[in-house]
């Protein structure tokens, strides 16, 4: 089994190279990303390896089809840069639904204390031997309000996490899960009120038509004047021009982005002697209160052992058996996993 693999980072390699010797997957590594012109690259394989940022619409699906490429294996969980629906009957997609809940929950918690600590600004001040408080002040997170958007595999790691610090938890779900209530501790409410009274906003829903920019001009109108919006899901979730506005105008108190809308043009490359072509990211960047990184959530030493793993079981379990448990339908649920993996 030859798989092309595409958007490779030095981190990639050890795990991928360990666990595909060990299952007969053999890995070429590109360090291009996937898209139309790179397409050309997946000849002779028999599939792909692709991560968030490569692109797999249509017109990739098509090339890969006639290349006789069969599988697209995610080594992520999230799917929204594949055209599901186009993929039907062409491509078998396969990822990995979870592989650390508990990596990308840690960062967003990290992400809130260093923001509203300002972690970020006190430790360059005391690398420069200036141990001065003035504008430090920061606040509590014990009695405050979160509010959790999406409570899958992240959401309720984030929560427990939270809960932990002795904050109270408002929760919105499109599917709200009855263990989370029964526990008590979380009151599960309409986005509306979730909107309204949280002070902290962190995003744990998936990239759909429904959760396109959830957080926009009219959503942070809702929100308490100082809210803090963490997001580390997709950049989508978050219109960023309306954050950039809502900062601007000190509306939003403090914004955490481990994820940008247009984060495919620059994340994950280093651009440091480059001019910032997007005025957006260049400005949200340059406040004091907003927190960027990288899509880096995921980056934990046992994420990236998990993702290697599911990766290439799921690429052997698929080839031997023409099954894969984790195996993506468009059809059995316009893009929910695949209910028995008999669809095609
Ligand atoms: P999950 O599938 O376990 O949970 C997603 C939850 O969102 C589910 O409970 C689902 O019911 C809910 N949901 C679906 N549609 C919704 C809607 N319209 N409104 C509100 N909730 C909705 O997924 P997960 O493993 O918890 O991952 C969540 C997201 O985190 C992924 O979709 C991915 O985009 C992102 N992610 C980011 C990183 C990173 O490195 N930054 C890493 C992994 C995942």
């Amino acid at each position: 089994m030859k798989i092309a693999f595409f958007d490779t980072k030095p981190y990639d390699r050890p795990s991928f190279e360990k666990y595909g010797e060990q299952h007969g997957v053999r890995f070429k590594f590109f360090e291009t990303k996937l898209n139309e012109d790179t397409a050309d690259l997946a000849q002779g394989y028999d599939g792909v390896c692709v991560f968030v940022n490569d692109t797999v619409n249509a017109a990739v699906i098509d090339r890969l089809y006639e290349m006789g490429v069969r599988i697209v294996a995610l080594r992520c969980a999230g799917f929204n840069n594949v055209d599901m629906k186009h993929a039907f009957g062409k491509l078998h997609v396969l990822r990995v639904p979870a592989y650390s809940p508990y990596a990308v929950a840690e960062h967003a918690m990290a992400l809130l204390l260093t923001s509203i600590r300002r972690i970020h600004k006190a430790y360059i001040r005391t690398k420069d031997f200036n141990f001065s408080l003035s504008g430090l002040t920061g606040f509590d997170l014990h009695g405050k309000t979160v509010g959790v958007i999406g409570t899958g595999r992240i959401g309720r790691a984030f929560i427990d996490i939270c809960l932990g610090f002795g904050m109270k938890v408002l929760a919105y779900d499109k599917f709200p899960a009855q263990d989370l209530v029964n526990g008590g501790r979380v009151e599960y409410v309409p986005l509306e009120k979730l909107f309204s009274d949280s002070d902290i906003i962190s995003l744990h829903c998936p990239l759909t038509e429904d959760t396109h920019h959830v957080i926009s001009a009219e959503s942070l109108q809702k929100c308490r004047r100082g809210v803090v919006i963490i997001n580390t899901s997709r950049g989508a979730l978050v219109d960023a021009e309306a954050l950039l506005q809502g900062i601007k105008s000190r509306h939003v108190g403090a914004a955490c982005l481990d994820v940008y809308e247009e984060e495919s043009d620059f994340f994950f490359e280093d651009y440091s002697g480059h001019i910032m072509e997007d005025d957006t990211l260049a400005r949200l960047i340059s406040m004091p209160n907003v927190i960027v990184t990288s899509h880096q959530a995921f980056l934990t030493e046992e994420a990236l052992l998990n993702i290697a793993e599911t990766t290439v079981t799921n690429i052997r379990e698929f080839t031997e058996t023409s099954h894969c448990a984790n195996e993506l339908c468009w059809r059995c649920d316009k893009a929910e996993d695949c209910r028995d993996g008999k669809c095609f």
